[in-house]
């Protein structure tokens, strides 16, 4: 297989990494046609009235994967640069995400191209509306179910419940990530943060890495890494860094993790707070620490700073933050590597939880939510170091290699090919 280019869009990156696992799993030519494209793809206009008056028309898209193993199932981004090529990276990376975590969904994903900074909540909720009026005919319940992702919340999802429950009558398992209130899942917004702790503390286990004293870099303060920053102290490691789209703060001895959420709650950011160094997005990636966790945006890591990378272990919270060429780079580095798909797919796991529970009409406690989180988080880790170990590769092609196995033996099932 040719090595990577050093600059690929996100769709050809993914690609690429399905492309190892198609080759060592030896898949056919027929599977692999199937599996490598999105099954469907909507690109649709998004009309909205500004407060000012004025009509502002964004750009919205929904692609759907593969749903060989069940109902679509990925989150909306509202971002200045979401575009097709992105969301079809993202549903690619959600057709292996929930055949890894064994979850019964295909990959999906959608987008809005819009800065969510620069509208007003009357303007996002007129947008959300109407983006949910037009990809609708592809949702449903047992057919495609949006969740958050990055620029959009519960809020988010409480509106396209209701912009969905208009057209089609009262259907709480239209998207997942909702609020409690109407039917959210209790553990829902911690689950992509408490799932990559687990999934670290679980390969430590197996791997005899001590987690006691080791510091952290976060990247992204948002609902994943705001998480990770918030849980990782009890796995023994010290925070030492974070960041959002301003910039980051460091201070080697140790950040105050609940002050600086209660700063980032006030100040809307984590600049400014008092006692730490400022210090830029660049910076972190290249920190002395021992974990690094970039949970922001994708492909921060590319091949041009890889090499600066002083960590011994990457914990990926955010989808694709790492492209092949880096990839590359860090494995002849020797850095562990705990890739998107295992380690932030708590996020996905309790949408299931939050559909089931909506399906059924009953509300779990926390803490049984919690509890089977774990037990998916540590079963999914334990096969993608099993596999990595019997295959001799990378944690990355591990689980690459059971999720496109487990998505081919589906289709296969199926009678697709
Ligand atoms: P969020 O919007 O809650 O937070 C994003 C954070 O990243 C914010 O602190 C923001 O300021 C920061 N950020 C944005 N652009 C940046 C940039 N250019 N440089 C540095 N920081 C930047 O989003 P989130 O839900 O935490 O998602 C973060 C990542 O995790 C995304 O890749 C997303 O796809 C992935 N993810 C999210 C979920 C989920 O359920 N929310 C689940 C799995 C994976």
């Amino acid at each position: 297989m040719p090595s990577p280019r050093p600059t690929m869009t996100p769709y050809e990156g993914v690609t690429w990494y399905f492309d190892r696992a198609a080759d060592q799993l030896h898949l056919s030519d027929d599977l692999r046609e199937l599996m490598r494209h999105p099954w469907r793809e909507l690109k649709v206009e998004v009309p909205v009235r500004l407060d000012n008056g004025s009509l502002k028309v964004f750009i919205g898209y929904r692609v759907q994967h593969n749903g060989a193993r069940g109902p679509y199932k990925g989150g909306i981004r509202y971002h200045p640069s979401a575009n097709q090529d992105e969301v079809m990276a993202l549903a690619s990376l959600m057709t292996w995400k929930t055949a890894v975590a064994d979850v019964p969904y295909g990959g999906a994903k959608g987008g809005v191209q819009c800065d969510p900074n620069e509208l007003t909540q009357d303007e996002l909720n007129r947008l959300t509306r109407r983006y949910t009026q037009n990809i609708a005919h592809l949702l449903g319940p047992q057919r495609d179910i949006p969740a958050p992702d990055l620029g959009t919340d519960s809020r988010t999802m409480a509106w396209m419940m209701d912009a969905y429950g208009q057209l089609n009558g009262h259907t709480p398992a239209i998207v997942t990530g909702k609020p409690i209130e109407l039917g959210g899942s209790y553990g829902r917004e911690a689950a992509p943060g408490r799932g990559a702790v687990i999934a670290l503390e679980t390969w430590a286990k197996l791997s005899g890495y001590d987690l006691k004293g080791k510091t952290i870099a976060v990247q992204g303060f948002g609902q994943v890494g705001s998480w990770i920053a918030r849980l990782a102290p009890e796995l023994g490691c010290t925070v030492v860094a974070v960041s959002d789209i301003r910039g980051g703060v460091h201070d080697p001895k140790g950040l105050n993790v609940p002050s600086l959420l209660r700063h980032a709650a006030s100040q809307r950011t984590v600049i400014g707070f008092a006692g730490a160094r400022e210090i830029t997005n660049q910076e972190l990636l290249a920190l002395p620490c021992d974990i690094l966790v970039p949970a922001a945006i994708d492909q921060v890591i590319t091949s041009r700073n890889a090499d600066a990378v002083k960590a011994s272990i990457i914990l990926e919270g955010a989808n694709h933050p790492t492209t092949p060429s880096a990839d590359i780079v860090l494995g002849r580095k020797g850095v562990t590597l705990l890739p998107d798909i295992l380690v932030n797919a708590g996020g996905v796991v309790v949408s299931y939880f939050e559909w089931a529970q909506n399906v059924q009409e009953f509300r779990w406690p926390e803490e049984r939510v919690n509890r089977e989180l774990r037990a998916v988080m540590e079963r999914s880790t334990q096969s993608v170091v099993n596999r990595a170990q019997e295959a001799g590769v990378s944690l990355r092609e591990a689980a690459f290699q059971i999720g496109v196995e487990r998505v081919a033996r589906a289709i296969e099932l199926r009678g697709f090919v």
